[in-house]
């Protein structure tokens, strides 16, 4: 929508929509999408859909308290630090959402409720209530565009280098007063080979309660990152889901993320001959 249009809509509309701004993101603010190490070396692409509880300025707090979105609900703790430090031991890019999950979900079909969920966890969300069409397009080209246009344009840049996509999220310890009790979950979809060799490595020193698609697994009609650039592109693929307690801090972010690559690099070959 271009911002003619906007305009039109904005003098049409009247009140609601004197709320709607072009662009969403002033120029000094946070970029939508940040692209770490670019021409990294590893067959291992990481994104990070969840990296960041940012709100646009003009978007306030979406009418919830700051705290709650320093909570799961506005991003995955822990998951960027995972990230960034897994993008440092495989030398391998990073693509990191620079905004949070709540004003647009970057691992949500554009067509799921949950895309700008309007209640997250029990808790309404009262700026995603009611939005105009218009609204929701300023969120999508502002934000969940960018974010997936880089990552295809990284993954399109490969052109003499075997990709494997690599997603790193967080899930809360505790969901509806059920305790998880699984340290990491390894998720998949339609093809299970890159996570059952990571699986089966992680589980080898037996410290630690791998999920297998637990608690999540990867749905065609509730992820998008995985389908679209993962399988969409015929490319092998997996999910981490990390407990958040395991992951407060630096330190311990980055020793999951040794972890996780020390396990991806005793798979590496074997799955690249296999699958890739
Ligand atoms: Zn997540």
């Amino acid at each position: 929508m271009h911002s003619m249009s906007i305009q039109e809509n904005r003098t049409v509309m009247g009140s609601k929509i004197n709320m709607v701004k072009s662009p969403l993101l002033a120029f000094t603010e946070s970029p939508a999408v940040e692209i770490v190490n670019t021409n990294g070396t590893s067959s291992a692409v990481l994104v990070c859909d969840h990296a960041s509880n940012r709100v646009p300025a003009q978007l306030g707090t979406l009418g919830i308290d700051s705290f709650q979105l320093m909570g799961h609900i506005g991003w995955d703790p822990g998951a960027a630090n995972v990230a960034r430090s897994l993008s440092v031991y495989l030398d391998a890019p990073l693509v990191l959402s620079g905004y949070s999950r709540l004003v647009i979900d970057c691992n949500r079909p554009l067509y799921s409720e949950d895309s700008i969920a309007e209640q997250s966890a029990s808790v309404q969300v009262p700026g995603n209530c009611g939005l105009l069409p218009i609204e929701k397009e300023l969120r999508v080209d502002a934000l969940f565009q960018p974010y997936h246009q880089a990552i295809s344009q990284l993954l399109d840049s490969r052109i003499n280098q075997s990709s494997m996509l690599l997603s790193i999220h967080s899930f809360t310890p505790v969901l509806n007063g059920q305790h998880r009790p699984w340290h990491i979950g390894v998720s998949s979809g339609h093809d299970r080979g890159l996570a059952d060799l990571m699986i089966r490595t992680l589980s080898h020193n037996g410290r630690f309660n791998i999920g297998d698609n637990e608690p999540y697994q990867i749905d065609d009609n509730i992820d998008y990152t995985i389908p679209f650039h993962g399988e969409g592109r015929g490319l092998p693929c997996v999910m981490f889901e990390i407990r958040q307690d395991e992951i407060s801090s630096e330190a311990s972010a980055s020793e999951w993320a040794l972890r996780l690559a020390e396990a991806y690099q005793l798979i590496e070959n074997e799955a690249l001959n296999s699958f890739a």
